[in-house]
């Protein structure tokens, strides 16, 4: 069904074997998504810029088949609960956390059948991206959900299509305001190559990144209070900052995207200290994308780390969306011998830290930023070494659709 070798095979099997376990039979269709890394451009996609990412060796499986009726069962395969909702009105349920993101995938593809969709299904999904790490478990989820219910029902979906509804998922259900990201880098994926997308267009391209480079990812476990509010307010912060160079400058101005490091220089003073300094960091962070793929094109490594070391700067002194946890984290890296590059990698304010290296130096690296990081938060961060990989697919099919 797929010429791309099978994704975590033993989370394959469980997931099988638990949807044998509680529906009595074997699902008629499985899709996969992976979690995804940002490896530059912070804050930009919802800016209307660049940003350069990867999908991730971990991901989600989603396993459904039609049932009888229009009612819907959904089981979280880890945590082993089960809910209920009609096909054609699901909603959002604040004591399963979990079920939202599926529900919201389900409105949206709703939305997208011609006289919404027509009876239920029962589904299981199991992954493993940690959860909340910065690693996007959510898109993952939305985009294996995604892809298995449009093949259940018959919905021809183009990925863009697809991952819109995902995003919506995550306003209308989750109360996210994310951009497309964390969905479009688990579609788009591919193994050993970083995603570059450009947000106003949404136009994807791949970037070789070579055989001899990794990513180690530091969860630092931190989530500092209020994240979803913060990040929320962050955009909000962008778009009265690009609504003020609109006003200022000759040329048009729909977002940020469209504002120079030359416009702000000369302009940030009529912003103001904050919102100046907030709107600085998309700003920098669309050029340092744009300047790390001509980089990579000419396989120059270091340069590209130490445009990630800058990305990480501009989040703590520019956006403000970075913590002691992770400046710690990116400062240490920055002392490791082997390591090209850090910065946080997500929406900020907790969560993981991305490290540019060679996959002969990753062990040590890992070891001595966890012992660093033990030292002085009394538990070490969790490091994983991530190779850039294939994105979201359907695995089986059994062939039943409606
Ligand atoms: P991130 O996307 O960075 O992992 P989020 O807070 O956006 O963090 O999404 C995490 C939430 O997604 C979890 O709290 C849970 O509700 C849901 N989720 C994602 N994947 C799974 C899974 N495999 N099992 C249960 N819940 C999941
Ligand atoms: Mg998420």
């Amino acid at each position: 069904m797929n010429a791309l070798p099978m994704p975590n095979p033993s989370v394959y099997d469980e997931l099988l074997r638990k949807f044998r376990g509680q529906y009595g039979r074997a699902p008629d269709v499985v899709a996969y998504a992976p979690g995804r890394i940002e490896v530059l451009g912070n804050h930009t996609d919802y800016n209307e810029g660049f940003v350069l990412s990867a999908a991730i060796d971990c991901g989600t499986f989603f396993a459904a088949a039609t049932s009888a009726g229009g009612e819907c069962r959904l089981m979280a395969g880890d945590l082993m609960h089960e809910v209920a909702f009609p096909v054609r009105a699901p909603v959002a349920a604040p004591e399963h956390g979990w079920s939202n993101y599926v529900k919201g995938v389900l409105a949206g593809l709703n939305e997208a059948a011609p006289g919404g969709l027509k009876g239920g299904f029962d589904a299981l999904f199991l992954g493993n991206i940690p959860l909340g790490s910065g690693l996007s478990s959510s898109a993952a989820l939305e985009m294996s959900a995604g892809l298995a219910l449009a093949r259940l029902y018959g919905l021809a979906l183009e990925p863009v299509a697809l991952a819109r509804i995902g995003q919506a998922a995550e306003h209308r259900f989750a109360g996210v305001k994310c951009g497309l990201l964390d969905q479009i880098s688990s579609l788009y994926g591919r193994a050993g190559k970083l995603v570059e997308t450009d947000f106003r267009t949404l136009t994807v391209k791949t970037v070789p990144l070579g055989t001899d480079v990794c990513f180690l990812m530091c969860n630092t476990h931190a989530r500092h209070a209020l994240v979803d509010g913060e990040y929320n307010r962050r955009r909000q912060d962008c778009e009265a900052a690009a609504a003020y160079f609109a006003r200022v400058l000759p040329g048009p101005v729909k977002a940020l995207r469209d504002v120079t490091w030359a416009d702000w220089q000369a302009h940030q003073g009529g912003l103001g200290g904050s919102a100046a300094r907030r709107a600085a960091h998309p700003i920098g962070e669309n050029a340092r994308v744009l300047a790390g793929a001509r980089l990579l094109a000419a396989c120059d490594l270091s340069g590209f780390g130490r445009l990630m070391f800058e990305s990480h700067e501009s989040s703590r002194v520019y956006f403000e969306n970075s913590c002691p946890e992770l400046d710690a984290v990116v400062a240490a890296a920055a002392r490791t011998p082997g390591v090209l590059g850090a910065r946080l990698s997500g929406g900020g304010f907790g969560g993981s830290v991305v490290v540019l290296l060679h996959p002969r130096d990753a062990a040590d690296v890992a070891a001595v930023l966890a012992r660093e990081y033990a030292l002085l938060f009394g538990r070490p961060c969790e490091t994983r070494v991530i190779q850039p990989s294939d994105g979201a697919r359907v695995i089986a099919d059994a062939g039943t659709t409606r």
